[in-house]
């Protein structure tokens, strides 16, 4: 039997669940509540400049989902290999760490007391992390975590390091182990590490093409944008119906959700159990501000993205959009993309736009002084809803519960960064829309 999937939203997650679906000529329909496809993985237009919702990269983490993407994109995929800094006290750091670099901005002395700490943290420390700040200790000792690590993981996640958990890391500080950390003090190189930075691919004309290449396979008629789901109908086997922007119902067969998961639960109807209302209230996802300046000038840094860890600069990243592609900012002119993290409920979320410019211009031009105010030719600010899930203490067993609930339902599937509520990138969309695809002949639909 030929079952149509309802897909809920329309950001990667989706469009890649529609584009396997596609491959397979299943049946399939996009719900996006907004006027446009690509949710946090877009790339804005403001006059001639171009920039990403974000700094976005594509990861070469999975070869199979890399030559998906590379036969999808053809020639406007290119692999740009370009390092990340920390600015640390008006210095570049290389990120991640590597230790002839620290030794080279530490001084001898602070290098070696922080060398002595990570072997001393190795050998006493316990393996198992229970928090970030216990893993970052354990893994680099308290000169290094604190200085490059903890400020700047609390400002990322909005939540005090012994509060948020070791996934936090993602793949980010994977290679960076005591083995490495000895062999590059001894070789001067990065051994091994086998972290996120440093090469990736990246599309001409930037990260939202590649949303834009997915949607183009799902086709318009199977994309319905301005289509908000405001309720998820159910018998509490399988998901019977959506209704749409309050008025519409449309009956479903299979239902691949993308939508936050403690959204999901909240618009079902009937609505599902206190306890676990009570476990999904407990989910909380960060929010990014971001504040563009266009500039009159060739070329502001050399990076892919600067990282700032200092604790009273509010801002975590800057990075510059032409430094992943030439496409993004007009000949002889560039520009600059800020991202500041917050709540919703900060005070700073709702500032006025010209007042959050006002706030990073005077960092940027007066205290970091990497621009003049006379070279600023514009600027823009855009917020990003729903940008990471806040993984706390304690989040996957609040997943547990819900997941446990909703794997009650035989012809629902989740995807998606807040879908499935972790932390994880356009790559891991495409294999997630992939194994539902796959696994297309298991779902029932009564
Ligand atoms: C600052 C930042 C930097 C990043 N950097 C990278 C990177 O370098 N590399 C990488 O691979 N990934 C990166 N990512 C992650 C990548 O952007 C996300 O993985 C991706 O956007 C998540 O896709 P998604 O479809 O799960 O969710 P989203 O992109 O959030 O899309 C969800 C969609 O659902 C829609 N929606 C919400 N509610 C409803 C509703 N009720 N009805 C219908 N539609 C609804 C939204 O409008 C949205 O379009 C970054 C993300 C951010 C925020």
């Amino acid at each position: 039997m030929t079952k149509h999937i309802t897909i809920l939203g329309g950001g990667p997650a989706a469009l890649a669940i529609g584009y396997y679906a596609r491959k397979k000529a299943l049946p399939f329909t996009i719900y996006e509540a907004e006027d446009r496809i690509g949710g946090n993985s877009i790339t804005l237009e403001r006059g001639d400049f171009l920039f990403d919702s974000g700094a976005h990269r594509f990861h070469d983490k999975n070869p199979e989902i890399t030559e998906e993407i590379k036969g999808l994109l053809g020639s406007d995929l290119n692999k740009v290999t370009i390092p990340s800094k920390i600015y640390d006290h008006e210095a570049f750091v290389n990120f991640p760490l590597s230790s002839m670099d620290l030794l080279k901005n530490m001084g001898v002395l602070s290098f070696a007391k922080a060398t002595i700490e990570v072997l001393r943290s190795r050998l006493t420390g316990k393996g198992e992390a229970e928090s970030f700040e216990s893993f970052a200790l354990h893994a680099y000792g308290n000169i290094i975590a604190s200085r490059f690590l903890l400020n700047y993981s609390e400002k990322l996640w909005g939540a005090p390091c012994n509060r948020l958990s070791p996934s936090i890391a993602g793949k980010r500080l994977e290679g960076l182990d005591l083995k490495s950390f000895i062999m590059d003090s001894l070789l001067g190189s990065r051994f091994g590490a086998k972290h996120m930075e440093g090469s990736f691919f990246y599309p001409e004309g930037g990260i939202g093409t590649i949303s834009e290449k997915l949607a183009e396979v799902c086709t318009k008629k199977n994309i319905h944008t301005n289509s908000r789901i405001t309720k998820v109908i159910h018998d509490y086997t399988r998901i019977c119906g959506v209704e749409i922007n309050g008025k519409k119902r449309v009956d479903t067969d299979v239902v691949a959700s993308t939508l936050p998961v403690d959204f999901f639960l909240e618009i079902m109807e009937p609505k599902p159990p206190e306890d676990i209302l009570m476990l999904s209230k407990g989910l909380r996802y960060r929010n990014v501000i971001l504040v563009a300046f266009f500039l009159d000038r060739e070329s502001i840094t050399n990076v892919a993205t600067v990282y700032f860890p200092d604790s009273d600069i509010p801002f975590t990243r800057v990075y510059e959009p032409k430094n992943r592609n030439s496409r993004m900012s007009p000949p002889g002119k560039t520009s600059l993309v800020v991202e500041i993290p917050c709540q919703r409920e900060d005070g700073i979320w709702g500032m006025e736009d010209d007042m959050l410019v006002r706030l990073v211009q005077a960092r940027l031009v007066d205290d970091i002084r990497w621009i003049r105010e006379d070279e600023i030719t514009g600027t823009s600010v855009s917020r990003l809803d729903h940008a990471y899930p806040i993984l706390e203490i304690g989040f996957e067993e609040k997943l547990r519960g819900i997941n446990a609930f909703l794997g009650g339902f035989n012809n629902l599937k989740l995807s998606g960064r807040n879908g499935k509520f972790v932390y994880s990138w356009i790559h891991n969309m495409m294999a997630f829309g992939k194994d539902i695809v796959e696994g297309y002949d298991s779902l029932s639909v009564g």
